[in-house]
C-alpha cells in the first residue's frame, strides 16, 4: 500500500525536540563539569601558591632573624672585643659558643685592621684556595671598612666547592677600626640548617640569582617543579634570592585520569541516548506508519459504497460501516451489540430472515449471495443481496461473520424497467417495421399488380379476337403468372419479417443487405428527386441479423431522405460509404439536409421523440438497440462535405468478428 509522504507531523517535531533535549541537557551537563573541574583546579592552584607564598615568607622571615640574631651576637663581641686584655679569650669563647649554636657558620675569623687574621675558629691552613678566597675577602673587607657596618659580601666559591657568604663585622675602639670579625656561611649548610625537615617535605628550597644562577639547594626530591615562588633573600642581598618550589604532585594525573573517566562516561550517555533516540524514532515511525494504515482504512471503509456488517459467533452485530448505516437509516451506535432479531428486519418477512440467519450462523449461507427483504429505520423496504463470509481473527480462529450487503432495490427496479422496455420496444419495432414494410410494399406491388393489370387487359383484347388462338394468349398468361410469383416473394418477405421473434446473427454480407435496401429506396428517392451515391467496398462476412441490419439501413436512409424535403434540388444527395477500420466496419449515411439542432442531439434515441408530423420517433431508438445489440455503436455528427452547411452524418459501426 502507497501512503503519501505528509509534511513534517506536529507530533513528529515535538518527538524531535524531546529527543534533542537530553542532547542539550547532556552539552550543558558536560560544560558545567568542565567548568567545576577548572574552578577546582583554579581555585586549588590558588589556594596552594597562597599557602607557598605564606610559607616563603616565613622561611625567608625565619632566616633573616636567625642571620640578625647571629649579626647581633658579632656585633656585641665586636663591642666586647675593644678591651685589649680580654679580646683573645672573649673571641675564643664567644665564637666557639657562637659555632655550637649556629653549625650553618662554618668559620669565624677575627681580622686585623688590614684584614690580615688574627685568629679563626675552626683554624684554617693557608694554600692558595684559601689565598684566592682571601682575595676576595679582601674586597668584601674595604666596602665594610667604608661603610663602617655590619655586611655580607658577595656569594663566592670556597674550598669545598660550595657558594658561600662572609658576613663582616667591624671592630671599633672610638672611631679607629682595630679589626674585625668575619663569619662565613656556606650557603649550602645555611639550608641545611636553617630551613626545617618539614618544609623540604613539602617544598623544593633554592638560592638563586637575578640570572637564575644556583647557588645552594635543599630537597628531598628531584624533578620538575609545579609552581615556584622567589623573594629577595636580604641579607646577605647581593641579588640573592630565595626560591621555593612545589614538588610535582599526582593530582594532575588524578584530574586528568578523572577528566577522561567524565568524558568516557559522557561518551557513554551519548551512545545510550543516541540508542534511545534511533528506538524513539522507529516505534515513531511505525506508529506514522500505522497511523496512516489506519487513515488509509478508514477512508476507504467510509468511501466503500458496499455495507459492511460483522457479527461474532452468536449473531450479536459487532461492526458496521458508514455505507451500511446510511443503508439501514440506522446509525452505528444503535446497532452495535444488538443481538438478533435485528432493527432492519422487515416483520412481514421475520421468519424468512430469522431462517436465512439460522443458516449463515450453522455456516450454511450460499456462497454466492442471497437476496433478502430489510426494512430502514423510516420503514421503507430495500432488497439487499448479501454475501457472507467467515471472520477469521489474526490467529486464524473463527471468530463470527462478515457479511457485505449491496442495497439493490434500485438495480432490480431499473432491470425491471429495462425489461418491460426492451418489450415495449421489441413490440413497437415490429409495428413501425410492419408499417415501413406496409408502405414499401404497397409500392412494390405497385408493379406487378400495375403489369398483372395490363396484361390482363390485353388478355381480354386478344379475347375479343374470333382468330384467337391459344398460343397467342400463352405468354400473357404466363407473365400475369410471373408477376403474380414476384407479388407473392414480396408479402412473403414481409410475412417473414413480421413473424420473426427472435434475432439471429448468422455470417451475412453486408454489401448484399445495402444493395437490397439502395432497391428499396430507390423508387421513393427518385420520386423525391434525391440522388443517392454509394461506395461499397469487398467486405467479409459479418456476423448479424440481416433483416434487423436492413431495417437499421432503411431507418437511416428514409430519416436522411426526409431531412433533405426542403434542401434546393441539386444538393439533394444521399451518400452511403462503408469501410473496414480495424477490427470493425464503419458504415455512414450522410445527407446534406437540414441538420441536428444541438438541443435535440442528446434526445434522438429517446423513444417516441419525434419532430415530424407523422413520425413516430422509434426508428433511431430501434436502430440504436438493434446495433448495440450487435456490439457496435451509432452516433451521428455534422456532415462536414455538406455544400449547404447543414446536413448530418449518421455513423454505426460492427464488429468483424462475433463476441
Ligand atoms: P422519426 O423518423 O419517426 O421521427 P426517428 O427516431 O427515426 O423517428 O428520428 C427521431 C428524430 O431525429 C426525427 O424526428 C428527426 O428530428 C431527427 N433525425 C433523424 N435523422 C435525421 C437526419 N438525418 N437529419 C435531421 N434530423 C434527423
Amino acid at each position: 500500500m502507497h501512503v503519501p509522504s505528509s509534511p513534517l507531523h506536529p507530533e513528529r517535531r515535538r518527538l524531535r525536540w524531546l529527543l534533542a533535549l537530553p542532547k542539550f541537557g547532556m552539552i550543558l551537563l558536560m560544560a558545567a563539569l568542565f567548568a567545576l573541574l577548572w574552578l577546582l583546579q583554579h581555585s586549588e592552584k590558588e589556594e596552594q601558591r597562597n599557602i607557598l607564598i605564606k610559607d616563603v615568607l616565613w622561611l625567608e622571615q625565619n632566616l633573616r632573624f636567625h642571620l640578625e640574631g647571629n649579626r647581633d651576637l658579632l656585633q656585641q663581641l665586636a663591642v666586647d672585643m675593644v678591651s685589649p686584655q680580654e679580646r683573645d679569650r672573649l673571641f675564643r669563647v664567644r665564637s666557639t659558643h657562637l659555632l655550637k649554636n649556629s653549625p650553618e657558620i662554618s668559620q669565624i675569623s677575627w681580622l686585623d685592621p688590614l684584614g690580615r687574621p688574627l685568629a679563626s675558629l675552626p683554624g684554617y691552613e693557608a694554600n692558595e684556595e684559601q689565598r684566592r678566597i682571601a682575595e676576595h675577602r679582601a674586597r668584601a673587607f674595604e666596602i665594610t671598612r667604608k661603610l663602617g657596618k655590619p655586611t655580607y659580601s658577595e656569594p663566592y666559591t670556597n674550598s669545598a666547592r660550595e657558594s658561600q657568604v662572609d658576613l663582616l663585622v667591624p671592630i671599633y675602639d672610638e672611631a679607629h677600626l682595630i679589626g674585625m670579625l668575619l663569619a662565613s656561611y656556606p650557603l649550602n649548610d645555611l639550608l641545611t640548617n636553617q630551613v626545617p625537615w618539614w618544609f623540604t617535605e613539602k617544598y623544593k628550597v633554592e638560592i638563586v640569582d637575578d640570572n637564575d644562577t644556583l647557588y645552594a639547594t635543599k630537597t628531598h626530591l628531584e624533578g620538575v617543579n609545579a609552581d615556584s615562588y622567589q623573594i629577595p633573600f636580604e641579607p646577605p642581598g647581593h641579588g640573592l634570592r630565595l626560591k621555593v618550589s612545589n614538588y610535582p604532585n599526582d593530582q594532575g594525573i588524578l584530574q586528568r585520569l578523572l577528566t577522561a573517566s567524565i568524558l568516557l562516561l559522557a561518551g557513554g550517555v551519548f551512545w545510550s541516548l543516541w540508542l534511545v533516540r534511533d528506538l524513539m524514532q522507529k516505534s515513531s515511525r511505525a506508529e506514522q506508519a500505522l497511523r496512516a494504515e489506519h487513515a488509509f482504512r478508514a477512508a476507504m471503509e467510509d468511501s466503500l459504497t458496499v455495507g459492511m456488517r460483522a457479527r461474532d459467533l452468536n449473531g450479536r452485530v459487532i461492526y458496521v460501516n458508514p455505507a451500511f448505516c446510511k443503508m439501514t437509516g440506522f446509525s452505528a451506535e444503535e446497532l452495535v451489540d444488538h443481538e438478533p432479531p435485528m432493527p432492519y428486519w422487515a416483520p412481514e418477512h421475520l421468519d424468512d430472515t430469522q431462517a436465512m440467519h439460522q443458516a449463515v450462523m450453522a455456516g450454511l449461507a450460499p456462497s454466492d449471495g442471497f437476496e433478502i427483504t430489510f426494512m430502514r429505520k423510516n420503514g421503507e423496504r430495500f432488497r439487499a443481496l448479501v454475501y457472507e463470509a467467515k471472520l477469521i481473527d489474526g490467529n486464524g480462529r473463527h471468530t463470527g461473520w462478515m457479511a457485505s450487503v449491496l442495497d439493490i432495490t434500485e438495480r432490480e427496479r431499473a432491470e425491471e424497467l429495462a425489461r418491460q422496455q426492451q418489450e415495449q420496444l421489441q413490440f413497437t419495432a415490429r409495428l413501425v417495421t410492419l408499417g415501413e414494410m406496409a408502405s414499401t410494399l404497397a409500392h412494390e406491388l405497385n408493379q406487378p399488380l400495375a403489369a398483372i393489370a395490363s396484361y390482363n387487359t390485353g388478355c381480354l383484347n386478344l379475347l375479343n379476337n374470333d382468330n384467337l388462338s391459344c398460343a397467342e394468349l400463352k405468354p400473357a398468361l404466363e407473365k400475369i403468372g410471373v408477376q403474380a410469383q414476384r407479388a407473392g416473394k414480396i408479402i412473403r418477405r414481409v410475412h417473414d419479417f413480421v413473424r420473426k421473434s427472435e434475432p439471429k446473427r448468422a455470417p451475412c454480407a453486408l454489401g448484399e443487405v445495402i444493395d437490397d435496401c439502395l432497391g428499396f429506396v430507390e423508387p421513393e428517392a427518385r420520386k423525391r428527386q434525391i440522388r443517392i451515391e454509394a461506395s461499397i467496398p469487398d467486405l467479409p462476412l459479418l456476423p448479424a441479423d440481416r433483416l434487423m441490419l436492413e431495417q437499421v439501413l432503411l431507418n437511416l436512409m428514409r430519416n436522411a431522405m426526409d431531412a433533405m424535403c426542403e434542401t434546393p434540388l441539386p444538393h439533394r444527395l444521399l451518400r452511403l460509404n462503408a469501410r473496414i477500420d480495424g477490427s470493425e466496419v464503419r458504415v455512414s449515411v450522410s445527407d446534406n439536409g437540414c441538420g441536428i439542432a444541438a438541443e435535440i442531439k442528446d434526445k434522438l434515441y429517446t423513444a417516441f421523440f419525434t419532430t415530424k408530423q407523422e413520425g413516430m420517433g422509434v426508428g433511431l431508438s430501434i436502430c440504436r438497440s438493434i446495433i448495440e445489440f450487435h456490439r457496435g455503436r451509432l452516433w451521428a455528427e455534422n456532415n462536414p462535405d455538406s455544400p449547404t452547411g447543414s446536413g448530418t452524418l449518421f455513423i454505426f459501426t460492427l464488429p468483424l468478428e462475433s463476441t
